[in-house]
This record gives C-alpha cells, structure tokens and sequence, in this order.
C-alpha cells in the first residue's frame, strides 16, 4: 500500500525528506539540509560536533532517527539505544533518493546517508553538488558526492582512510566526456583518489516502481521534478520550481505531462504561493543596471555563480558599464563543472570581460591551483581591486569578505 512520510520541508523553507513506500520499494524525495531548524541550535562557530557523527543531528531532531539508512561510521556503539524509544524511530532500508537540485536544503543531509544508496538526479545537479563540496573545507555536513569514512577512536569518531565516492546515476546522460568524467572522478586532495563507479544510466524504474523525469526551471541549472508510479497510480514531486525564468516552458511542460499522467497525488514545493510574482530577471537587470550606471566607485554584486541567470545579467550590466566582472576563484570553478555537464552553460572563454579574484593564501587547494594555472592572464589581486574600483563588478558574497 502506498504510504507517503515527510520527515522534513513542511512548514518550513527546504530541509525536504520525503519518504514514499510502495509494495517493497521505499524512496526519498530529496534529504535536505533544514536550514531553519538547525538554526535554532547552531549558528556561525557552533557547529553540531562531527567527533559524536550522528548523535547531535537525532538528539536536535535534525535527521529522523530511522536506522538503517545512515552510514554506520557515524553511528557511536550504543547510539540507537537512545532513540529506540523516540514515536519516529523505526528500522529502514530504501532503494535510493530522488535529488532534484543541488541548492543544499535539497541535497545537504545525503552526506549522512549510508553510501551505497544510490542518488538519481540530471549530471548537472551531481556536478553542481561535486564542485561544491571539492570547493569547500572538509565538513562532516557537506559530504554529499564523497565521504571521508570515520572510525572510533576513545569514544570519538576520527575521519581516517581515503575518500569514498557515492553511487550517483545520472538521470539524462547515458554517457558523459571524457574531461567531465575526469572532473567526477578528480579526488579531493592528491594522496586520496576517489574510486570510480559506474553511473550512467537512464532507469525506468527504481526499486518496483516505474519512474519518470521532467527537467524544470528553477534558479540554479539542472532542477528535475519526479513521477512514481505507485500501486494507487502516479505520484508526482515538483521539487523547487518556477513559471517566471527563462526555461518557464520546461515547467510548463512538466504541468502538461502529470496532467497526462492524472496523478494520484503531487507534492508540490509552495514557498511563496501567496505572494505576487516576484521580479522577472529582466527586471532584476533593468533595476541593477539603472543602479550601476550612478553608481561612482565599487560595485558589489552578491548572488549565488549558481544562479547563471543572474550571473549573465551582470556580465551584460558589467559590459553595458563598461566594467569588468571579478568572480571569485570557487565560482570559475563551479562554472567549469556546469559547463561540463552541459554545454548550455557557456564557458569562462567566451567571457573576455570577466576576472578572477586571486586571494592571499599560503596553501591553495588542488582544484584552487587548477583554477589560476588555467586562468593565469584572468588572475587580479586584491590591491588592483582597490586601484580600479571604478572600473569593475566584484560578486563577493557576505562571507567572501573577511
Ligand atoms: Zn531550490
């Protein structure tokens, strides 16, 4: 019988775990990361402690106590002993997760899942998810392509061995380039390659139950939305979604396939149902552009490089101004990945007005020493920001500017 659970995203913004059962196939619509319950706890420098591994998470209420679906590494000894007597607690194995975009409260908290469960999503959400987590610090919360295995040591969970890759199947591409699978398979540092698996693959099914796939616009590329079949008939998941992008016909499109479909039921993302329809990137364009042109000195834009959308209309605003664009070196990165995955998303190349904030640091990551050896004539330091203020556009987020 069909049984639908959301461990997670009602009543709050993302933090999305949707559990489906059918007959013997068991599922996750996404698992996110819940921005706004962990902010009740958490904040800035206090962090849930990766040493006790998934012990703050369930004792916060931040996963749900479901054993059986969580690497084991990060389970203490006696763990379980201290949910077994929670109304949630119950034991679980699933087939996999269906991811619909890498914004993290979609994607975050796979970083706990046991890592032979597969995650089905478009390549572009499981590049997207790769350059973000290879372009941050190692974080116990942000291992959602590959995982650093964690073993006991006192009664604290050390990380140890090497990088373990999890299963992604890549919804929309039977095969990738050679180059994009060399960036999946790229380890994090030199000494801990990560193993390669196969994962290209256009399922029709996972577990028993038939599965189909719609690409669908949102503000970060690569957003799918979901139909099940299920033993009571199609169930369909939107994910994030809007009508007021440019690919609004992808999302008008879905709209027309679940209404062939005659769903059952549709579980349908609703952040801001009741608001008016927010700007169109055309008018976020006009507003910045008339903002830039009157502006004498620097301008500092802040949005997600996610956001390409919005990335373009600077680009066009910085050109218009004649100004450069300055991007940091992880947002080049990012670029590079998308631009793998699909070739929709232009590359840097073909950017000849945008630069790449070069940073005063005395170690560099693997993937950071990538970037200046590919960009080197594009490289500017902080002090030419200083000299040509006038002159550019610098995206730096809030944290950017320490
Ligand atoms: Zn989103």
């Amino acid at each position: 019988m069909l049984s639908i659970t959301c461990y997670g995203g009602v009543g709050e913004i993302g933090g999305n775990k949707i559990l489906l059962e059918d007959r013997d196939t068991r599922l996750f619509f996404d698992f996110g990361f819940p921005f706004k319950k962990r902010a009740k706890y958490f904040e800035e420098y206090l962090n849930p402690r990766p040493g006790a591994g998934l012990l703050d998470l369930l004792e916060m209420g931040l996963l749900p106590p479901l054993k059986g679906i969580y690497r084991e590494d990060m389970a203490g000894k006696k763990l379980w002993q201290e949910f077994i007597s929670s109304p949630l607690y119950r034991e679980l194995t699933i087939d996999g997760v269906l991811l619909t975009h890498a914004h993290v409260d979609h994607s975050g908290y796979i970083s706990f899942l046991r890592d032979d469960i597969p995650i089905y999503a478009s390549t572009m959400t499981a590049f997207i998810a790769k350059a973000m987590q290879d372009s941050v610090p190692p974080n116990f919360e942000k291992e959602v392509c590959y995982s650093l295995p964690r073993g006991s040591k006192g009664g604290y969970l050390r990380s140890q061995g090497t990088y373990r890759p999890r299963p992604f199947v890549f919804l929309d591409s039977p095969s990738i380039s050679r180059e994009a699978q060399d960036f999946w398979n790229s380890p994090p540092t030199k000494k801990n390659p990560l193993r390669p698996d196969p994962y290209c693959s256009t399922p029709e099914k996972i577990g028993g139950l038939r599965l189909k796939f719609f690409p669908v616009d949102h503000s970060i590329p690569g957003a799918t939305a979901f139909a099940v079949e299920t033993s009571s008939g199609w169930v369909g998941y939107t994910g994030d979604l809007r009508f007021h992008g440019r690919s609004s016909d992808q999302t008008e499109r879905f709209v027309e396939e679940m209404h062939r479909l005659c769903p059952h039921i549709l579980l349908c993302e609703g952040t801001r149902l009741r608001e008016k329809r927010g700007a169109s990137e055309k008018e976020a364009f006009d507003n910045c552009l008339k903002l830039v042109k009157k502006t004498e000195g620097l301008v500092i834009a802040d949005f997600g490089a996610r956001n390409i959308e919005r990335l373009v209309s600077f680009y066009n605003i910085a050109r218009e101004t004649g100004r450069n664009l300055v991007i940091m070196g992880k947002d080049a990165y990012l670029l590079d990945a998308m631009h793998l995955a699909s070739e929709g998303v232009p590359s840097i190349d073909q950017y000849p007005d945008i630069l790449i904030y070069k940073d005063f640091k005395s170690r560099l990551s693997s993937w950071e020493k990538e970037i200046h050896r590919r960009y080197e004539d594009k490289l500017i330091s902080p002090s030419y920001v200083r000299e040509n203020a006038l002159d550019i556009i610098l995206c730096f987020s809030f944290w950017d500017l320490n």
